[in-house]
């Protein structure tokens, strides 16, 4: 049986080998004794958000069981940033990895430092779009499942036919 909570997370990276980032991302999750990396997404190259002239990004979102707290998800998720050498400078700016909180069960989180479910994430297809892949029945915040909110042929978000290692194969 799968213990803790469902949580899901969207990583995206457009710096570098931004697959190998994404894999190296989904490893680290997945070797944190609280956390167990169930499903993952097939990878999307997306426009990028922010500002103008930066990489395409690769996005992919995951669902996670998660045996701890949302507040120590966020620390372990930043943590997992930090080791790989994301460095913060303009917002929205090209970044190595970036783990961002989807969902933490049915919990509604309002902190300073933590909003669940993500404030930005019914306006974003290439959260959606990936979503909609591992959990197309997945109630969303408006109500509506991740199979209706997503747009699959957005032209912002392109499947790239790719498969990182998931939790039952290669992790
Ligand atoms: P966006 O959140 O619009 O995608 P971003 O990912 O570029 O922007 P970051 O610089 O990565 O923003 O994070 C800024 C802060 O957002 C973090 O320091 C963190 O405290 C806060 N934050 C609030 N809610 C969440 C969440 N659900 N997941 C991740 N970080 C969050
Ligand atoms: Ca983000
Ligand atoms: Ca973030």
């Amino acid at each position: 049986m799968t213990e803790g909570t469902a949580c899901y997370l969207s990583l995206g990276s457009n710096l570098g080998d931004r697959a190998a980032h994404l894999a190296e991302a989904l490893r680290r999750l997945h070797s944190h004794p609280r956390l167990q990396v169930c499903e993952v997404s097939s990878v999307y190259e997306t426009d990028p958000i922010g500002p103008p002239e930066q990489p395409d990004f690769y996005n992919i979102v995951a669902q996670v069981q998660a045996t701890c707290a949302a507040k120590e998800l966020l620390e372990i998720v930043q943590q997992i940033e930090e080791e790989m050498g994301r460095v913060r400078t303009q917002r929205w700016g090209p970044r190595s990895i970036d783990i961002d909180i989807l969902l933490y069960g049915k919990q509604t989180i309002d902190t300073p430092r933590l909003q669940v479910p993500h404030p930005q994430m019914m306006q974003r297809q290439f959260v959606l779009v990936p979503l909609a892949e591992i959990a197309p029945d997945l109630v969303l915040p408006d109500g509506h499942t991740a199979a209706q909110a997503a747009r699959p042929a957005d032209p912002t978000v392109r499947a790239l036919d790719m498969q990182l290692p998931t939790g039952e194969a290669g992790l």
